[in-house]
């Protein structure tokens, strides 16, 4: 590619990083890494009444953590929202009136003008086409005046817009990277608002400017922006600027394949990585909503998804958000994690209460958690060791006197081993299981009473994991409180 790579993501802040969002966002890193580029954060921000306080905040907090920050663009340092770079500035809001000023340059150029419509007579145009069942659209009503008129009426002080003039006739053929060749009639498109009554520039010409100004080689963002391709690509013709590639990326879907919305489940990135979905592993995941590199793995790091990433090769259809899938690859990355970044991310997540009993639980599940936030209950469980009645000690087909017998031998046995025999459950299993068996005792009447003793509960999880987080010291004390209850 000749010139250099320069791909924005340009959210608009009315809310959080939603998982689409994320997607968008990395594919953009993504191609900007497989060829050395830039990837900028811009913020759309120019609608004042979607505005939500915080949100630029939180959409980089939710970029960072997902560990795709951008090169350039919006930054946020010490809780401040800065320009870093040369082609700033990066929020919309502040480039008002580099986008009026292009907007008079359009009309000087005869290809956009004003409009002085009220809202009821757009109402009313609206109503009449809806009755015809005709396209709603601007009937370009004030499209024939003279430039002179206009002007005067501007002078005046008359409210009005600036509007797009697009062309009437005939069709326009479009590249897109991941779709192909696309045509669209220019009789489907509308005479778009470029400034708003207030002053405001509308998106399209917003984006379409500042993606000229910021030098953006490569615009990639969802499939609802395909339809208004060809007003920004009209814009770029008539200021004889040159356009950037495409890429219109396919919708994310629920199982049932409706859109992906909330009221099928979380699809803000946030709820997801509070509930202790690895960073990684959603990155992983979201890499392959649409798209895989080879059909033998599933696995991929951030690093290698650059080296491999072919924006071309993303599917055409809508890519459904397959939680399972989400799950499954959350699983790998827990257990590959080494154990004490495993621990302090637990930690982090608030997940896990400091002290060696939780610590040793934590280790037990690593391999088959599912998400962090699971550990909080299985850790409660295995160490905690809830009052009970001395009835319970009792397994069902057995005795309070072969209770009692059982417990004293089973702590005189562990009392004979070292603090280290606790820390390894396969063989403290299999030689505890040998030694009853040499006993001649059951497993029921024998491992009931030591279970409960260590749990105080009638279901929990077995004696030797409970032995395993417990460990000597802890272990015996409980035994020697079961044996006080029966006395
Ligand atoms: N602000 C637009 C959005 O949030 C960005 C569209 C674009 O990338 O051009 O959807």
């Amino acid at each position: 590619m000749a010139t250099p790579v320069r791909v924005r993501f340009a959210p608009s802040p009315t809310g959080y990083l939603h998982i689409g969002g994320l997607r968008t966002a990395l594919y953009g890193w993504l191609f900007a890494r497989r060829f050395q580029g830039t990837f900028l954060l811009r913020i759309e921000d120019t609608d004042r009444t979607r505005y939500v306080e915080g949100a630029i905040e939180n959409l980089y907090r939710s970029l960072v953590a997902c560990g795709i920050s951008p090169d350039e663009g919006v930054v946020v340092e010490n809780g401040a929202i800065i320009n870093r770079g040369d082609k700033g500035p990066y929020l919309q809001s502040e480039r008002k009136e580099i986008h009026l000023h292009y907007a008079q340059e359009m009309i000087e150029k005869d290809v956009a003008y004003y409009c002085f419509c009220s809202a009821e007579r757009l109402d009313e145009v609206r109503a009449q086409q809806q009755l015809l069942k005709q396209p709603v659209m601007y009937d370009r009503h004030c499209r024939h005046l003279t430039q002179d008129e206009a002007k005067k009426r501007v002078s005046d002080g008359e409210t009005h817009v600036i509007r797009l003039k697009v062309p009437v006739e005939g069709s326009i053929k479009m590249q897109d990277l991941i779709r192909g060749g696309i045509e669209i009639a220019w009789s489907q498109v509308d005479d778009q608002v470029l400034i708003k009554s207030d002053g405001f520039p509308t998106y399209h010409l917003a984006a379409t400017c500042d993606d000229h100004d910021m030098e953006i080689s490569h615009v990639i963002r969802g499939d609802e922006w395909v339809s208004s391709l060809p007003k920004h690509l009209f814009i770029y013709q008539a200021m004889g600027w040159t356009a950037p590639e495409f890429a219109h990326l396919p919708l994310l879907l629920n199982a049932d394949r409706s859109k992906l919305s909330k009221r099928q489940g979380d699809v803000a990135v946030d709820d997801y990585l509070n509930k202790g979905y690895l960073p990684e592993a959603l990155i992983n995941f979201v890499a392959l909503l649409g798209w895989n590199p080879t059909a033998d793995r599933e696995v991929f790091t951030k690093e290698e998804l650059a080296t491999l990433f072919d924006i071309t090769k993303v599917n055409k259809g809508g890519a459904v958000f397959n939680v399972e899938k989400l799950d499954w690859l959350n699983t790998q990355y827990i257990k590959a994690l080494p154990v004490d970044d495993y621990l302090a991310r637990l930690r982090q997540g608030g997940f896990m209460p400091e002290g060696i009993m939780h610590e040793r639980a934590a280790r037990m599940i690593q391999e088959r958690l599912v998400k962090l936030s699971d550990a909080v209950e299985v850790i409660r469980e295995t160490v905690e060791c809830s009052d009970y009645p001395a009835t319970m000690l009792v397994w069902k087909k057995s005795t309070q006197e072969e209770a009692v017998m059982r417990l004293q031998a089973t702590r005189v046995y562990l009392a004979g081993k070292d603090e280290s025999w606790f820390g390894n459950l396969g063989a403290m299993e299999e030689q505890t299981r040998a030694w009853i068996v040499e006993k001649g005792w059951g497993n029921g009447d024998t491992l009931w009473p030591m279970r409960v003793a260590l749990s105080g509960r009638e279901k929990s999880p077995g004696p030797f994991e409970l032995l395993f987080v417990t460990g000597k010291d802890e272990g015996l004390v409980r035994l020697d409180a079961a044996l006080q209850k029966m006395a």
